[in-house]
């Protein structure tokens, strides 16, 4: 966290007066990272799934989230400090201080446990007060004056429900059919203490599968049914058994461990997204949600968790089972008929929908967590190519005989061909790689004296820092190929012996 601080990847919002808790910004390199982590995203989800994207707005009006069910049930049972007047999630004190998940728990319940736990203020130590209902959405009026109440989204996921007529015959009345939303969701966390972790703005790409009850399947489900899957199955939970569950996408339908194909499916593609964040196999979980946590339109959850050094186990996405609670409610609030014809033209069906839903900002923390290496003097972020903010460092060795100009032109060359390149002449380029290796730049080209007698250049490996030399001409094409996975480091030059690093 501090060099991602240091160095432009993430920092607090509003620090210079004050900062707020649960808001952060995305910096030079942050902004970047975040929107290839998107653009993988979309690779999965729009390209690879052939699924529809829309953009919908933020601000929502009540009546929606009314049919939705945000406006009752979008709520946290909440406890207030007699004392001090601090407020806090009651299901968190339970847990930190009783070691007991009370999630689903009734008010009444809540407050015996409270009470009969002495469950105390942890800012001072003070008795709690009754508890009471918070809803964790942003309200905001509608035009001037407050007749029209409306809502930061706490999901993007409505906006695709309320657009179901228009998509459907987009998609010319096709089941199954996906549509999918990236941008902002916002919940206004009671105390958000984990930094990057627990925002009150953050950014969501949710994906809505809708699909015929009866049909369950997924069109292309052989391409993932062999992938195995680590499961942390609701009832181990509730019966305090830490073990995982492993068996195949295929094995965990057959078995009902997963309520149908889809969900199976998208479990699968999920931990290949992760995968391909350069997020390890091994830290990778899905965690089935118990009845109490589940949200009040899911009949089935998982979330994708991610081991990680400093939060423990972070949930990274949400895959619900929203069955046809959203498309009936909004069929019941709206008055319009939203059935469909099944594929065989002899029902009309409500179609039921399987989401996966992921935040975008913790798996950027996850991603650049695992991606930090420390070795001896270097410390380093051992990104992805793909993910890597900046591709390649242009440097000349010295500030002078000309280097600088050649060095100059190289950048300004690769720059016109599409690769995102940064200049840096400053300091020693010992240093100047060292600042290159702490933000996972994956390629350095030196320009040096040689380059001005024979035309070509250093290249050098971030994670080996091995070196080779190659012609100035062929360099945009070998960085390509590189950055690509398409040739091997020591066989896209000439090798050479390193003096320095
Ligand atoms: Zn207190």
């Amino acid at each position: 966290m501090e060099l991602a601080k240091r160095r432009g990847f993430i920092w607090p919002s509003f620090e210079i007066y004050g900062g707020v808790a649960g808001f952060y910004d995305f910096g030079p390199l942050g902004a970047l990272l975040k929107n290839k982590i998107i653009q993988k995203w979309r690779e999965f989800y729009v390209v690879r799934e052939g699924f529809f994207e829309i953009d919908s707005p933020s601000i929502v009006p009540e009546e929606v989230l009314k049919a939705s069910g945000h406006v009752e049930h979008f709520v946290d049972a909440m406890v207030e400090c007699q004392k001090c007047g601090a407020a806090f999630r009651v299901a968190d004190l339970a847990r930190e201080q009783a070691g007991k998940d009370i999630e689903g728990m009734t008010k009444e319940e809540m407050d015996r446990f409270v009470k009969g736990h002495k469950v105390r203020c942890p800012d001072c130590g003070g008795e709690l007060g009754k508890i009471f209902d918070f809803n964790a959405m942003f309200r905001t009026a509608i035009g001037p004056g407050s007749q029209r109440v409306g809502y930061l989204r706490p999901e993007t996921a409505q906006g695709i429900f309320i657009d179901f007529k228009r998509l459907q015959r987009h998609a010319r009345g096709k089941l199954p059919f996906g549509v999918v939303q990236i941008g902002k969701g916002y919940r206004n966390e009671i105390s958000p203490r984990q930094g990057i972790i627990r925002l009150r703005e953050f950014t969501m790409a949710e994906a809505e599968v809708f699909f015929d009850p009866g049909d369950p399947h997924h069109p292309r489900f052989s391409e993932l049914a062999g992938e195995q899957l680590r499961l942390w199955l609701a009832k181990d939970q509730e019966e305090g058994k830490e073990q995982l569950t492993e068996v195949t996408v295929e094995q965990a339908v057959k078995a009902k461990l997963v309520c149908n194909e889809l969900m199976a499916y998208y479990l699968a593609l999920t931990k290949r997204f992760l995968l391909d964040l350069g997020i390890p196999n091994e830290v990778i979980r899905f965690r089935e949600q118990t009845p109490g946590q589940r949200a009040h339109y899911s009949s089935e959850t998982w979330d994708a968790e991610v081991l990680t050094e400093r939060f423990g186990w972070v949930e990274i996405a949400g895959l619900a089972y929203r069955t046809d609670y959203d498309l009936s409610r909004h069929a019941q609030f709206s008055g319009e008929d939203l059935t469909i014809f099944s594929a065989d033209k002899k029902r009309k069906v409500l179609c039921h929908v399987v989401e996966p839903s992921y935040g975008i900002d913790r798996p950027l923390y996850c991603a650049l967590e695992h991606a930090y290496v420390q070795e001896k003097k270097r410390k380093y972020f051992r990104l992805r190519k793909e993910l890597a903010p900046i591709e390649v460092g242009i440097f000349p060795l010295l500030n002078r005989v000309g280097m600088p100009e050649k060095a100059q032109e190289v950048y300004g060359n690769l720059k016109l061909k599409g690769f995102m390149a940064e200049y840096d002449d400053a300091g020693s380029i010992g240093r100047r790689y060292a600042r290159a290796d702490e933000i996972g730049v994956p390629y350095c080209v030196t320009i040096d004296h040689e380059t001005l007698k024979q035309n070509d250049v250093t290249i050098r490996h971030r994670d080996t820092t091995k070196q080779i030399r190659v012609d100035i001409e062929k360099l945009p094409d070998v960085l390509k190929k590189l950055l690509n996975d398409e040739i091997e480091f020591d066989k896209a030059g000439k090798p050479i012996e390193t003096t320095s690093k």
